[in-house]
């Protein structure tokens, strides 16, 4: 008999807490959120498989452990006000979502209109009232929010943009590819000093826009 979608989501949100040593947090989120509802529906059966896949305008949903990687390093609690740049079809955002919960808040930029349409519509659809999506030029930022406790991007920067780290919060930290053919992904911490981190290599679509590509 074929796996329900829930045993299929169990199955890979078991594989990466092993793989991954993740916290009970991003564990949890993985098996909640239904990835298949925010793939298209001729890539629902693949939806639960490590692995990016095609979401439209050419661009891609990331990889289930890429996600909970970045959820790791972001070190999310309950409470946070995020800033995702880069939506895509809103899976991440759900995840983040779930994590820091309704006393927190998820503002998600994305600058293709019909895929931030998609990720409004499931993202509301599943009762996630503490995301909101806004079409538009995220390597800017998003000033009218700003400050938050955490931000991060899910297309890779030519540089890290100086707006980003100017709408951290001091104790805020910023995850984000840098990078064309080689990236990396780094991790951001903001105190007194700024200090960056490398995590290691990765492959994202470009950041567009006037701190982009
Ligand atoms: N967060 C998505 C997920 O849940 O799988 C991944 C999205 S995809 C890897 C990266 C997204 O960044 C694409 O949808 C792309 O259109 C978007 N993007 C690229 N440059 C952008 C910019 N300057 N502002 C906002 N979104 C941008």
């Amino acid at each position: 008999m074929e796996d329900t979608e829930f045993e299929k989501r169990k199955k890979m949100a078991d594989r990466l807490k092993e793989e991954l040593n993740l916290s009970d947090r991003v564990y949890n989120a993985m098996l909640k959120v239904p990835r298949h509802l925010f793939v298209p529906y001729n890539y629902r059966d693949s939806a639960y498989l490590d692995t990016p896949l095609p979401i439209g305008k050419g661009q891609t949903i990331s990889a289930p452990h890429m996600v909970a990687i970045m959820c790791e390093l972001l070190d999310l609690r309950e409470g946070h006000k995020v800033l995702e740049i880069g939506t895509g079809r809103g899976y991440h955002s759900a995840i983040v979502a779930e994590i820091v919960g309704k006393s927190g808040k998820v503002i998600t930029i994305e600058r293709v209109p019909e895929l931030a349409e998609h990720a409004k519509q499931t993202l509301s659809s599943l009762g996630y009232d503490n995301v909101v999506v806004i079409v538009g030029d995220g390597s800017k930022g998003y000033e009218a929010e700003a400050p938050y406790d955490r931000i991060y991007a899910t297309a890779s920067a030519p540089k890290i943009p100086e707006p980003l780290i100017d709408q951290l919060k001091k104790g805020g930290k910023l995850v984000i590819p840098v990078g064309n053919y080689m990236q990396e992904l780094i991790v951001v911490e903001k105190n007194d000093e700024i200090k960056t981190k490398v995590w290691g290599a990765v492959r994202f679509v470009p950041l567009f826009g006037e701190y982009g590509f």
